[in-house]
């Protein structure tokens, strides 16, 4: 790159730059890596096949360039005015011994970030410093305000052109507190919505990360017991109308017309009145629950998150800022060593993202019938890995005969590929390490000779984010999971601690008629 700074013309020198940096660019999914001279042209870029590329554009304007060319590794949020996407970009000055001869920028396209969130059943936004939303799973919280701007802020802006000014809007947001961490909010839209809203200020980047949970139908699963009492009540107090109206009819035939009338509506009236007190004191206990529930989730979610995402975060700064040292002292084996390790932790994170939306999203996929043992079998062939790498044994009696079960493949290998790594992660500690696996009926035991299960832990292991292990080993997501997709299959997961020590999980499935010519 710095050949190519101070040898601009040189055609193959262009070559090589652009395909070294489609490569970086493709290692770390950045939609753009790209070099600039030191008057902001861009002479180099990963980008350099595509019609919209930066090649030859000039960045001189952008606020991440001037830090960068003043010796900064900056980095910041910006609209890309070039392709109309939202970016987050990085700048770092590229230095020749003393002299800085250009900057170096990556481009992060911010809407491939979001599209991991969208279909949680939780919003998210991130809003900067003022308060100024550039990231939401929403597409028309984009460039929101959640305050006025001042208009020092705008002039800002403008002078950057770091948002489009032309979209800067107010958010039609009230808010009152819930408690120290959550806030109540409604926001106008298309139509009025309320939500809980938690933040959490990521102090490095000086952003608020907000998540939005909406109180809505969605999140009634949790009181379809007290539901169920209120419809009860909702019948008999039915019940008790019909009565009173048939009594009514009866009354009308023998009464005088009017004054009978009168008692009936005094009557449903009163009944009336007592129905909706009911029914509000019903609907009051509900929003209770909701919130107390929701809050307590979200709060165990929002501690999660940040922290799994905090620490590699932090970790890429520091392994980022050890490549930067090792290069400037052309220490590039221990450069490359750095970069290798970021790249690690971007593999780290996106694992964790991915967890994230299976989480999220529980597809209604379809359940046939499947032999058990393949299924095992192909759960072994994706622990071998892990066993080759850490030690640990599988012990395993397939079934004499041929189990159907009701279930889907991918899924129930999931489950039981978890079911083994927590039992093998239960015996870290040990030099044996022994995962017994056996079938009884339609039930399949995963055992371990692990502490098992805490007296505690045994009634929030299957919870979701409820996790004993040290912070960064695991998020508390997997058994959570596991319960679901059993249940899905109409099945049942229990936990309990054997007696002879260890824990032992049960995966209870429904017995399947077989099909003849299997077709897994
Ligand atoms: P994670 O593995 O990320 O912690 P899980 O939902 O898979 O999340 O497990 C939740 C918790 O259940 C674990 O942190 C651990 O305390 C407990 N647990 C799971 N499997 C075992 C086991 N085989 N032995 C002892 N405890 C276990």
């Amino acid at each position: 790159m710095i050949d190519l700074l101070a040898n601009p013309g040189n055609p193959a020198l262009v070559a090589a730059v652009n395909e070294d940096l489609r490569q970086t660019a493709a290692t770390v999914r950045a939609s753009d890596v790209y070099l600039m001279d030191i008057s902001g042209l861009t002479i180099a870029a990963a980008s350099y096949r595509e019609p919209s590329s930066f090649l030859g554009r000039n960045f001189n304007y952008q606020t991440y360039f001037s830090q960068a060319l003043g010796g900064a590794l900056s980095s910041f949020s910006v609209y890309g005015t070039t392709t109309g996407e939202r970016g987050y970009f990085y700048a770092a000055p590229v230095e020749d011994g003393e002299r800085i001869v250009g900057v170096l920028a990556v481009k992060f396209n911010v809407s491939a970030f979001e599209s991991i969130w969208r279909g949680a059943n939780s919003e998210f936004m991130v809003a900067d410093r003022n308060d100024f939303v550039f990231m939401s799973s929403r597409p028309d919280w984009h460039f929101r305000a959640m305050r006025p701007l001042s208009d020092a802020t705008l002039r800002l802006i403008a002078q950057n052109l770091q948002y489009p000014i032309d979209r800067i809007e107010l958010l039609p947001i009230t808010t009152s507190p819930l408690d120290a961490d959550a806030r109540l909010v409604t926001i106008e839209g298309t139509e009025r919505e309320t939500y809980i809203l938690t933040s959490q200020r990521l102090a490095d980047l000086d952003w608020t990360m907000s998540s939005l949970s909406p109180i809505g139908p969605a999140t009634l699963n949790a009181l379809q017991s007290l539901l169920i009492a209120g419809l009860t009540g909702l019948l008999l107090l039915g019940a008790l109308l019909a009565y009173l109206l048939k009594q009514a009819r009866l009354t009308e035939a023998f009464a005088k017309e009017q004054d009978a009338k009168r008692v009936l509506e005094a009557a449903v009236a009163d009944r009336t009145t007592d129905l909706e007190t009911a029914l509000g004191d019903l609907r009051q206990t509900q929003t209770d629950l909701i919130q107390a529930g929701k809050l307590s989730a979200l709060g165990q979610m929002s501690a999660a998150l940040s922290h799994e995402f905090n620490q590699p975060l932090a970790a890429v700064k520091t392994y980022a800022d050890n490549a930067n040292a090792f290069l400037d002292r052309d220490q590039v084996a221990q450069a490359k060593d750095n970069i290798n390790r970021i790249s690690k932790m971007a593999d780290r994170m996106a694992t964790i993202s991915a967890h994230l939306r299976n989480f999220a999203r529980r597809p209604q996929q379809a359940t046939g019938p499947l032999l058990l043992n393949a299924v095992v079998q192909d759960a072994l062939a994706v622990i071998e890995m892990r066993l080759a790498a850490q030690g640990g044994e599988i012990a395993y009696t397939p079934p004499k005969t041929e189990i159907w079960v009701t279930g889907g493949h991918v899924r129930l290998q999931q489950v039981i590929v978890n079911l083994i790594n927590n039992a093998l992660d239960a015996m870290e500690d040990q030099a044996k390490r022994v995962v017994t696996l056996d079938v009884t009926g339609t039930s399949l035991h995963v055992r371990d000779t692990g502490p098992g299960i805490e007296h505690d832990a045994i009634a929030k292991i299957f919870d979701p984010f409820f996790t004993t292990k040290a912070p960064g080993k695991g998020l508390g997501l997997g058994l959570s999971i596991s319960y679901n997709i059993v249940s899905d299959f109409g099945g049942t997961l229990c936990a309990a601690n054997h007696p002879d020590g260890g824990a032992i999980f049960t995966v209870k499935l429904q017995r399947a008629a077989p099909i003849k010519v299997a077709a897994q």
